[in-house]
């Protein structure tokens, strides 16, 4: 391809400006920006056409008029002159960008002013163009067999975002960009998607009757109704919340979503080194928040209810994996209560019996209106019963996640198997349950 011969056939065909012809060729040579290339083009295109005209060739005078009026170049206007030739006028604006590149400038100022006092580290430049403008570029590149060009997106994108990055001194990034900012030259428009910021950790709900999360009431799901006294929850505080509000106020953010791995019973308490989670905040206007420094502020308002530790920012992958490790190992400690004594003997062999067995568990009766109807099997590691009267016991569990324990101990109705009322042929019960361990698989 003659590179010069390509970029005259182009211009003699379209009104092209210097980033649009010189994006044509922009896998031809490196460090130089199209419009530089496209500039140089012309140039050349120039000197050529004027070595013609002064050999008296009329191709010379006529490329000149070209470059001058789809060429937009004061140069060729200038050469015409100086040989005394009709100067014709300017033409009308490039076929590709329409001019856009001309006001990358205030786009970029629109683009700052939009960001405001977002805090973030890195960014990312999205464009949005209207169908017809990347066409039409397919369809010139398509007709003129151009093979070595970037597309006008790809151009845009790419000078926005080093003009922010010189701006603000902040990176762009592509994975996991804090902001993107989204320009869309054709519209003068600027839209900014903040991107959430994920913090995890560790808690340990020491209290019975207090709900993992927002538990809303039944009878106005969230307005406010006679029922719930106008607060629209049917329990006052959830763990969700005491943990969530102090990450909320300090990062400014929209909202937040909360994520554990599994859930106690409301009245279970959940102690040991506490559930792991991750809470999600939306739209944060300030993300270089001390997470130390939170963590005792949600420790101090819910004190003697609900404990945080190991606070730190993770990504949103973490989300998955807590969500996956729902199946990790859990440890439970119950107190049972049985309907007849029970001997030593019996309690021996519950913990013969159970340690080691594979429990086979229909989806339980009191949440088979939220969950689907299956059988799961879970392994129980170890189980120990300590006797604590006739007819109460102790009982540690360490099995795998995901097994429901207290209908272990009831056999729900035939639907838990094997279970403790059916190996002792005594009906039991849970009154009290905590969980000491959450053991996450990393
Ligand atoms: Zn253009
Ligand atoms: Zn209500």
């Amino acid at each position: 391809m003659d590179v010069l011969e390509k970029a005259f056939e182009l211009l003699s065909k379209y009104p092209l400006c210097d980033h649009c012809l010189g994006r044509q060729f922009a896998l031809l040579g490196y460090s130089m920006e199209n419009n530089v290339r496209g500039s140089a083009l012309k140039v050349c295109l120039i000197m050529q056409a004027n070595d013609l005209a002064k050999e008296k060739n009329v191709e010379g005078v006529k490329r000149l008029k070209i470059l001058a009026t789809n060429g937009f170049s004061k140069e060729a206007h200038e050469t015409l002159r100086h040989i005394k030739k009709r100067v014709p006028k300017q033409g009308s604006e490039c076929y590709l960008c329409e001019g856009k590149f001309g006001i990358l400038d205030c786009l970029t100022e629109k683009s700052l002013a939009a960001i405001g006092d977002y805090e973030y580290t890195t960014f990312l430049v999205g464009i949005e163009l209207p169908v017809k403008v990347e066409e039409r570029e397919d369809e010139l590149k398509a007709a003129l067999t151009l093979s070595y060009g970037e597309s006008i997106k790809h151009e845009f994108g790419r000078l926005y975002g080093k003009a922010i990055a010189q701006r603000t001194g902040k990176e762009a990034e592509y994975l996991t960009p804090d902001l993107v900012v989204v320009i869309n030259p054709f519209q003068d428009k600027i839209r900014l998607q903040v991107n959430p910021i994920f913090v995890s950790g560790r808690y340990r709900k020491l209290v019975r009757d207090i709900p993992q999360s927002k538990w809303f009431c039944s009878d106005c799901h969230g307005r406010g109704c006679e029922k719930c006294g106008g607060t629209g929850k049917l329990y006052a505080e959830s763990v969700e919340e005491l943990s969530s509000r102090p990450l909320l106020e300090a990062t400014e953010g929209e909202k937040t979503s909360f994520h554990a791995s599994g859930r106690e019973d409301i009245d279970a308490r959940m102690l040991g080194t506490g559930r792991p989670f991750v809470i999600e905040i939306s739209k944060p206007k300030k993300r270089f928040v001390d997470l130390k420094e939170i963590e005792a502020k949600i420790n101090a308002d819910a004190i003697g209810k609900v404990e945080v530790s190991h606070l730190r920012f993770v990504d949103r992958d973490n989300v998955r994996r807590l969500k996956k490790g729902e199946g990790s190992q859990k440890e439970y400690r119950l107190l049972a209560e049985f309907e007849n004594d029970t001997s030593d003997f019996d309690l021996h062999l519950l913990e013969a019996k159970l340690s080691g067995a594979l429990i086979k568990q229909q989806t339980p009766l009191r949440v088979l209106h939220r969950r689907a109807d299956l059988i799961r099997e879970r392994y129980i590691y170890k189980l120990k019963v300590k006797k604590v009267s006739l007819k109460r016991a102790l009982m540690e569990i360490h099995c795998q996640g995901g097994l429901y324990v207290k209908e272990l101990v009831s056999g729900d109705a035939g639907r838990t198997n094997p279970n403790v009322s059916d190996l002792l042929g005594n009906r039991a019960k849970t009154l009290k349950l905590d969980v000491l361990r959450v053991i996450m698989d990393e």
